[in-house]
């Protein structure tokens, strides 16, 4: 066995994301295992954009208030102990709320190609907020 050493904390791009989201990776893809873990913490209003895993995701909140959102509209209010399953190609967000911080470890399999993720644009406002007040 080895403990890992601790990683450092890196800001997620703002090309995929909206406000400030930071990321420690826990597990890189390490042959041949193909399990990408992270913990990631949304400040307040913070989120992903649009995007979907090709082979899904597992998120489970540790901290605080987050909302996982997908294209029907349907949104999912994250506390601390929740976990909550993308399926492979859904289209879906996560972050925070507007009133809280938000922590999860995030969960996926990477593929060949890499860590599988699909970024698409991101989540205005309006989704924004019709998320947080559902
Ligand atoms: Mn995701």
């Amino acid at each position: 066995m080895e403990l890992e050493p601790v990683s450092p904390t890196a800001k997620a791009p703002a090309a995929n994301f909206t406000g400030d989201v930071y990321v420690n990776p826990l597990h890189p893809p390490r042959e041949p295992s193909r399990l990408i873990a992270s913990l990631v913490r949304f400040t307040p209003g913070a989120r992903t954009n649009w995007h979907s895993h090709a082979l899904g995701q597992t998120l489970h909140c540790i901290d605080g208030v987050g909302l996982v959102g997908t294209r029907d509209g349907s949104v999912i209010r994250m506390r601390p102990g929740d976990t909550v399953w993308t399926p492979p190609g859904e289209e879906h967000w996560h972050g925070a709320t507007e009133g809280n911080v938000m922590c999860h470890y995030a969960l996926l399999e990477g593929t060949a190609a890499g860590d599988g993720t699909t970024w698409l644009e991101p989540v205005t406002e309006e989704q924004y907020r019709a998320a947080d007040e559902a």
